[in-house]
């Protein structure tokens, strides 16, 4: 190996200049791995050495965090990183992806003494906008992979042994060439286990998990909207090679509600009102997710005015202030009169007809306005 005093810059090992991108790093490398490659270089020990030498710059010159320190110190800085490629073997292992992404596809390389989790599991949920409000637990159903009890997901029938996989002689990857570069990647046979069942189990046929149909209580919290997912860690399927289970997502999704619309963490309520209402004003109730709320609504509130009342929105999930509830009146006008409601407002008509109402005034000067931006100005200094 090396010493520290001859040992040459990882710059120049990969014949790039200090300022070189993250892949011009990763195309140099690629090129000194194809060019040193031990396939292409039988019996030759210095391309071996030039072959591990460049692995190492790389390591070091990929990872930001690496490079900048040693940018900063050289190799002093790095030294306790630098991985120390024994053999050629170690490469593969080291940066098994980066020689399967030549040949697309198969990234997962050098993932042999890695254990795999479980896979993530999928369940969807609709809540009402009462249930998304308050918060709820719910309890769920879904398919799901369970390890088998016989065998306790081992696969094999209980007694009996996995047997070395003869695909890999147990190693777990294997060795492809292609050209004169080698891709490694996980056995097909074993899926990279290394051994193999040998006498399969009876109550899974061998897969070491049944399905089952798997009960949860997922708890909601308050506030959650459409599209939001719960995750629940560890709850997914188990992993097949012992390692940590999968976890399970709740994805939500919330009914439409009849009178209540949400806007993020706000909600919009259409409030009717009557005329006599919107023109003397009235103390209304309204609706809210927290039960009947008084609203003053002033003499002289029109079609459209919205009322904030503030904190009856929805809760934020993330903990956040509460949103608020917007009232929008309306004014509804009644399809059938009493006879009385009928001459009071024949009588109101008359009195129309000699005097402009106020807001048929405003209307009128907001026309005016309009047409003749000079006279505007005044009447806005006016009001
Ligand atoms: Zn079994
Ligand atoms: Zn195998």
């Amino acid at each position: 190996m090396a010493t520290m005093a001859s040992k040459r810059d990882y710059y120049e090992i990969l014949g790039l200049k200090r300022n070189a991108s993250e892949r011009d790093i990763a195309i140099a490398y690629r090129k000194l791995a194809v060019k040193y490659h031990p396939d292409s270089n039988p019996g030759d020990a210095d391309a071996v050495e030039k072959f591990k030498e460049a692995a190492e710059a790389y390591e070091i010159l990929s990872e930001a965090d690496k490079r900048a320190r040693y940018d900063q110190f050289g190799h002093a800085g790095t030294d306790q990183f630098a991985h120390q490629f024994h053999d050629v073997e170690d490469v593969f292992e080291a940066f098994g992806d980066i020689f399967s992404e030549m040949f697309g596809g198969q990234r997962r390389g050098g993932g042999g003494r890695r254990v795999r989790r479980g896979a993530d599991v999928r369940v969807d949920v609709t809540l009402t906008l009462e249930e998304a409000a308050r918060g709820v637990v719910k309890n769920v159903e879904l398919p799901r992979n369970k390890a088998c009890a016989t065998c306790k997901g081992s696969g094999s029938k209980p007694g009996s042994q996995r047997a070395t996989c003869p695909h890999c002689q147990g190693r777990g990857q294997i060795v492809q060439s292609a050209g004169i570069l080698r891709v490694q990647t996980t056995c097909p046979s074993c899926q990279g286990a290394g051994s193999r069942v040998t006498d399969p189990c009876n109550d899974c046929r061998g897969r070491g998990y049944v399905q089952e149909r798997a009960k949860l209580d997922v708890t909601i919290p308050a506030g959650v909207d459409n599209g939001m997912r719960v995750r629940l860690a560890g709850y997914g399927e188990p992993s097949p090679e012992g390692g940590p289970p999968g976890d399970c997502y709740c994805f939500v999704a919330v009914k439409k509600h009849k009178i209540f619309e949400r806007e993020g963490t706000h909600l919009v309520l259409r409030m009717p009102i009557s005329y006599s209402q919107a023109a003397l004003g009235a103390s209304i109730e309204v609706p809210t997710m927290a039960g009947p709320h008084e609203l003053r609504v002033p003499a002289g509130t029109q079609s459209g005015d919205v009322f904030r009342v503030r904190g009856r929105g929805m809760p934020d999930p993330r903990g956040g202030s509460a949103g608020d509830l917007h009232v929008q009146t309306y004014i509804e006008v009644p399809k059938k009169l009493t006879p009385r409601q009928d001459k009071l407002l024949r009588e109101l008509a008359e009195v129309e007809k000699s005097e402009v109402s106020p807001h048929r005034k405003s209307f009128l000067e907001r026309l005016r306005e309009y047409f003749t931006p000079n006279e505007a100005a005044e009447t806005t200094t006016k009001e």
